[in-house]
């Protein structure tokens, strides 16, 4: 099958991290099921691995944990999913299910937590394995294209603005409005229509972009806002503008990081942090870290319930090392980016004709 892989942790010279290979595809074993990827999202975590500042567990490596297609394949011990089925892989790719992070509902946190794209496999081929229980039926209203960056950037952005336990009408901050944020600024809008929206990016570009989603205000990283903020969420890769922001949160405010590795290239910012103004009357920092199988399932349905959706740009497969350099450029990408492998769903669904829905039998 064709795959992007990335050979060795740090793939090298940018824009040619990954190198297209013909490889075989994955076993299938009692537990998993094999899909057929139709599109893989594209993510910053994407990056970090590309980049060396996070590590898989075996290289070479297929990246990418957005992953939307139809079954292929049903282990023996599948009883839930069928062939032809349209399920979505996200980056949890297993928890132990016992520990006791798990029996509290925090998969995510859970120690034998592996991640799709990183500790197995991932989307950036035309077939992937997972475990039959980590995948998830892509409700009909949405098309797989417009499904796949909810599976990272919205369950995330999901995540984090569970994690702001933030009230109706309290005001929200955004710092960088890319993949995740542009999905949250419209998440929050549904759940929290009182709650003011103020999103700080550093590219007019993305300023716009977020105006135009019914941000209350945009302004740059160092810009004041119209009022202080009871929570914040920070999507960006650096420091400054966690540094910048802090100031602006309520006392009791919570700033919540969305973000897997932060890049050290602006770690001298943190010296700028003053107690008293920044950290002082209980203002706290709060890590976002991968997501559980409930933080996916409820962004799904809460995108087919509100109408929610990403805005895309879509590339082909092979054009992976070109999203990514993109993304890391800080190029004016609005929303998210998606990888097609196949054609758009709907189409091959007819390559898995079934007992119930055979009409070549007519
Ligand atoms: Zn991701
Ligand atoms: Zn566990």
């Amino acid at each position: 099958m064709r795959a992007m892989r990335l050979t060795q942790p740090d793939g090298g010279r940018p824009g040619e991290w990954l190198t297209p290979a013909n490889v075989d595809p994955p076993q299938l074993t009692d537990d998993d099921v094999i899909i057929r990827v139709s599109v893989c999202g594209v993510c910053r975590t994407d990056l970090d691995l590309v980049e060396g500042r996070l590590r898989a567990s075996h290289y070479p490596l297929i990246p990418g944990h957005q992953i939307v297609g139809d079954i292929a394949a049903v282990g023996s011990l599948v009883r839930d999913r069928r062939e032809g089925d349209r399920v979505g892989i996200a980056w949890i790719n297993h928890a132990c299910g016992e520990c006791r992070w798990c029996r509290r509902g925090e998969e995510n946190l859970c120690p034998y937590f592996r991640a799709t794209g990183c500790d197995a496999d991932g989307g950036y081929a035309e077939y992937a394995a997972a475990p039959a229980a980590f995948t998830y039926a892509i409700p009909p209203a949405l098309d797989s294209d417009h499904a796949a960056p909810l599976l990272c950037a919205g369950a995330i952005g999901w995540r984090s603005l569970r994690l702001t336990e933030l009230r109706d009408g309290d005001p929200l901050g955004l710092t960088g409005f890319g993949a995740s944020a542009h999905l949250v600024l419209q998440l929050a809008r549904h759940r929290h229509p009182n709650s003011p929206i103020y999103v700080f990016a550093r590219s007019a570009g993305e300023r716009a972009f977020a105006r135009e989603l019914g941000a209350a205000w945009a302004g740059d990283t160092t810009d004041r806002p119209p009022a202080p903020m009871a929570a914040i969420i920070d999507t960006t890769p650096a420091w400054k503008p966690i540094v910048e922001a802090l100031p602006h949160l309520m006392p009791g405010g919570r700033l919540v990081i969305n973000a897997i590795r932060k890049t050290n290239a602006d770690r001298d910012e943190l010296a700028r942090i003053d107690y008293p103004t920044s950290l002082w009357m209980e203002r706290e920092i709060k890590s976002v870290a991968n997501v559980t199988r409930a933080d996916v399932r409820e962004m799904l349905d809460a995108a087919a319930d509100m109408s929610i959706a990403p805005t895309i740009d879509v590339l082909p497969l092979e054009n992976a090392n070109e999203a990514l350099a993109r993304l890391r450029a800080g190029a004016a990408i609005r929303g998210a980016t998606v990888l097609r492998v196949a054609e758009p769903s709907g189409r091959h669904v007819r390559d898995f004709p079934d007992k119930n829905t055979s009409n070549s039998a007519r």
